[in-house]
């Protein structure tokens, strides 16, 4: 069966906007999926059902063969980590290192296990050096890579990243590609929401391509030969 497996999902805010309108898709364990669409689609509503922070209103979201509800939302964020668009919505603490620990902490960890996950999630993301800076005088590209590694240290299973090359220059886009390759070389399942069609045709091994709240298409990136 699929890792994530989404049937008839819609979703309104509490305004009436319909974001997202009968969405069916499924995800099968280590792809590297880009989630495709222009501003206004979907991508990041779509994204909060993964990992429970949405629950659906219509239609249901599985993960690894369970429906997401109330009850098991909890237990469905330490598979499924998701790292926001904007790090100022994620990163916090007064050091890198606390902020990276401050999930594991959350999980009731014991410190050796939790010391060996932050240091190990620094350096897949080439931090380890700024681990007693505080983050908030970081780069915004550094930023980002703090809030990727507070979601390794939780040592998910299926990692979503909304936007993960917004606002970094070419550099730091190659540099996050970097770190998403290496996420996959460990085993993850890595999705990303973006709406850079090269980036996603680079990328990925299968692509989602969303609009108004629809799947116009799904599978793999040679589907982008026919986009425009
Ligand atoms: P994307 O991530 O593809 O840009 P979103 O999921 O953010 O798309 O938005 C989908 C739709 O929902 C858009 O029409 C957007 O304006 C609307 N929307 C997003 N957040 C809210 C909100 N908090 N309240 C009302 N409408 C929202
Ligand atoms: P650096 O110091 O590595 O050049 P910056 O922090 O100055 O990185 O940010 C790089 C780019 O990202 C700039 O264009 C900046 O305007 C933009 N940026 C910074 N913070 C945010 C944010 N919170 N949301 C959106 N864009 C941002």
């Amino acid at each position: 069966a699929a890792l994530l497996e989404i049937e008839d999902l819609s979703f309104y805010y509490h305004d009436g906007t319909p974001a997202l309108k009968g969405v069916s898709l499924s995800i099968g364990e280590g792809e590297k999926v880009a989630i495709l669409g222009p501003n206004g689609a979907g991508k990041s509503t779509l994204l909060f059902h993964l990992n429970g922070i949405f629950l659906a209103q219509q239609g249901t979201v599985r993960v690894a063969g369970e429906v997401v509800t109330r009850d098991n939302e909890h237990r469905v964020r330490e598979k499924v980590g998701l790292v926001f668009q904007d790090p100022d919505d994620q990163v916090f603490s007064p050091t890198v290192w606390d902020d990276v620990a401050f999930g594991p902490l959350n999980l009731g960890l014991e410190r050796q296990e939790i010391e060996r996950r932050v240091e190990e999630a620094l350096h897949a993301v080439g931090m380890w050096e700024y681990r007693s800076r505080a983050p908030h005088h970081l780069s915004y590209g550094q930023k980002k890579r703090v809030a990727i590694a507070g979601v390794l240290a939780m040592d998910p299973d299926v990692v979503v990243l909304d936007e993960p090359t917004a606002f970094l220059d070419p550099a730091g886009q190659r540099a996050l590609l970097k770190i998403l390759e290496g996420l996959h070389g460990e085993g993850k399942t890595v999705i990303i929401a973006t709406h850079d069609v090269d980036m996603a045709a680079e990328w990925a091994t299968s692509i989602i391509l969303l609009k108004e709240g629809r799947v116009l298409a799904q599978g793999d990136t040679c589907l982008l030969v026919n986009e425009e």
